[in-house]
């Protein structure tokens, strides 16, 4: 479905983003993978669920936090590539404390790579997407960009942003073939959820057991964590043909948390 079409995924070593670029290389996408850590493993899952296909995989280390890095890496992937088609801007930190207690780094930090970043990858992706009459952008929001939670004000306000930028996006290209749209998952047990799991056990003295059946049942109705791949699934539907009028829409995939 995705055959010579191009998709760079933002934070795509780990979790959500490496579930969504196989998800994708399975469809037949070239994938630019970027983020940190290890890249060898992720590189090998996707060149594996792109096999049929025969797809290409690209990669660049661009730091999100940093505009000049970003820029680089859009010029990679144009010099590479050709185009980058399908943008998905799924790169996210996360950091847990009272407004009042809230270090203002991390503050910067988590708007700069959670919410500016998406906006400079958009700028820079827009117009080859617009002179072909293609483009799939798709936002990896969370459910904090519909509802909030305690101690998470830069998350949720980074989170609210994007969901804005989402639908500005969609309606100043809404005549053209280049949609953009929001997936707001609840909780997926990625490195990002383990740190939270980790630090509640630690703080309440349970076993993580404990601690991960608390922090389901405390928001998500379903008792279930959402699957990277589940998530990957939902970003093929964006891209497809069915998907096409489909614009500027933010999609809960949070097991009703949103709901209630
Ligand atoms: P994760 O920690 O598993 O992965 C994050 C990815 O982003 C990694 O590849 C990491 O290297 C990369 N990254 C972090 N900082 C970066 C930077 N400065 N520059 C480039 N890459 C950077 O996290 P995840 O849970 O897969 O989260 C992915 C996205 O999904 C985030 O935007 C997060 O807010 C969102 N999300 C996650 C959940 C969840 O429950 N896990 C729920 C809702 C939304």
């Amino acid at each position: 479905m995705l055959k010579g079409k191009t998709a760079l995924v933002t934070g795509s070593t780990s979790g959500i983003g490496l579930g969504i670029a196989i998800a994708l290389a399975r469809q037949g996408a070239n994938i630019v993978l970027n983020g940190f850590g290890d890249v060898d493993g992720p590189r090998s899952q996707v060149l594996e669920a792109g096999k049929a296909a025969s797809i290409r995989v690209g990669y660049h280390g661009a730091d999100m936090s940093r505009a000049g890095e970003i820029e680089e890496m859009m010029k990679y992937a144009a010099a590479e590539f050709g185009r980058v088609d399908i943008l998905v801007n799924n790169a996210g930190i996360q950091h847990v404390a009272k407004v009042e207690d809230f270090p203002p780094e991390r503050w910067d930090a988590i708007i700069a790579i959670n919410l500016t970043s998406a906006f400079h990858t958009t700028r820079l992706a827009l117009p080859a997407m617009q002179q072909a009459n293609w483009g799939r952008i798709i936002n990896v929001a969370s459910v904090h960009g519909l509802v909030a939670s305690a101690q998470k004000s830069a998350y949720v306000a980074a989170k609210h942003g994007i969901v804005g930028l989402t639908k500005v996006t969609a309606l100043e290209n809404a005549t053209t073939g280049v949609t953009c749209n929001a997936i707001c998952p609840g909780w997926v047990l990625t490195p990002l959820v383990q740190k939270q799991v980790d630090a509640k056990a630690t703080a309440q003295g349970i076993s993580n057991e404990d601690a991960t059946r608390q922090l389901l049942g405390e928001k998500e109705p379903s008792l279930q964590f959402t699957t990277p791949e589940e998530l990957g699934e939902l970003a093929v539907f964006f891209c497809s043909a069915a998907a096409g009028n489909v614009r500027g829409v933010a999609w809960n995939m949070d097991g009703g948390w949103a709901a209630q």
